[in-house]
């Protein structure tokens, strides 16, 4: 390991102070700050999950298969919604 590195970011060679270290301390901040933009907007383009549906909605699916919203909610959040369903037909 040798005591200096080349900031990636700006070529500087500066002294090591850390084994990972790819930046120099004005760049770190840099990139940290880079990242957690990125991070920000690839979070905000992930599609809400399924389980985020109107509530109204999923009250109507209880009511329709004569669950309270708990107990719905809970078979779905469980994975116990289809055998629910297979046992009712029954
Ligand atoms: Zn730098």
């Amino acid at each position: 390991m040798s005591d200096t590195i080349k900031c990636k970011l700006c070529g500087e060679i500066v002294e090591r102070t850390n084994a990972n270290q790819s930046y120099c301390k004005k760049c770190s901040d840099i990139h940290k700050r880079q990242w957690a933009t990125q991070y920000y907007f690839a979070r905000k383009a992930v599609p809400p999950k399924p389980a985020m549906q109107s509530l109204n909605k999923i009250a109507a699916e209880a009511r329709s298969l004569g669950l309270t919203y708990g107990k719905y909610v809970a078979l779905l959040n469980n994975g116990g919604l289809d055998d629910y369903l297979k046992h009712m037909k029954r």
